[in-house]
């Protein structure tokens, strides 16, 4: 369960405009959605990647901010959200290199969007035809002495070996140069040693249709710390396909 109590004060560095966060005392990151790019829908903590726009009009990493102590209550404002229609502004005056990652990480996010709605709508589609194939083929048989006795009718469950197609994932050379270039800072990062970048750059390869290096990153995950994504990501890779994927847990 995601509990807040009270909340943290935060100074913002570029005018010294104070804020409210809430203090959260425990996380729930349970989603009814998750995707391979990491995107989850449907979460009590939504996806945030620490980008904020202050009042007086500069981009802000929250880790930049002052942190100057918590209270049960306060007057001051919450800050807003990067919008998604400012974060290639955000991308462009990115103030360094992780403010750039964040922005570029929303924006991948963002981009796929698109995409998730076809998603959605092709497999509740197919996923119907099943259902009316299946009603199709049992139909109810039960006579009216069944019907009677409170006879329930055959339950529909979904075959485990019904069909499962997605539409094709085209990006369009927006995606591919945000992808690209987020790739690149990331794959930067890894080979400066810094841990925690190779699921994502496996899955961004793979949307890139980039397969061997993305292989390559996916074999050097960890597949304990990500017993569902990796070995998810590694089949599509195997399978040479490119679509951002939905799962669930
Ligand atoms: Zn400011």
């Amino acid at each position: 369960m995601t509990i807040v109590r009270g909340v943290h004060i935060l100074e913002a560095p570029c005018c010294g405009q104070r804020y409210v966060f809430p203090r959260y005392v425990s996380l729930n990151f349970s989603a009814f959605e998750y995707w391979t790019d990491g995107w989850r829908e449907g979460s009590l903590m939504p996806n945030d990647e620490g980008l904020r726009h202050c009042q007086c009009g500069r981009f802000i990493r929250v880790a930049e901010m002052l942190q100057l102590g918590s209270a049960e209550d306060s007057n001051l404002p919450s800050m807003q959200h990067v919008k998604n229609g400012l974060l290639p502004q955000c991308i462009a005056h990115a103030s360094d290199e992780k403010m750039e990652v964040a922005a570029r990480r929303s924006y991948w996010l963002h981009l796929n969007h698109a995409y998730r709605e076809i998603y959605r709508k092709h497999r509740d589609a197919e996923d119907a035809e099943t259902k009316n194939r299946w009603h199709a083929d049992h139909p109810d048989r039960r006579n009216w002495w069944d019907k009677f006795r409170r006879r329930k009718p055959l339950e529909y469950r979904k075959p485990a070996d019904s069909p499962f197609t997605y539409p094709a994932f085209e990006p369009t050379s927006e995606q591919i140069l945000n992808m690209s270039r987020l790739s690149q800072m990331l794959h930067n990062w890894d080979q400066a040693g810094h841990e925690g970048h190779k699921l994502e750059l496996a899955e961004l390869y793979r949307e890139q249709g980039r397969f061997e290096e993305a292989l390559e990153m996916i074999q050097a995950t960890n597949e304990k710390e990500n017993p569902v994504t990796a070995p998810l990501i590694k089949r599509l890779i195997n399978q040479r396909t490119t679509v951002p994927m939905r799962y669930r847990m």
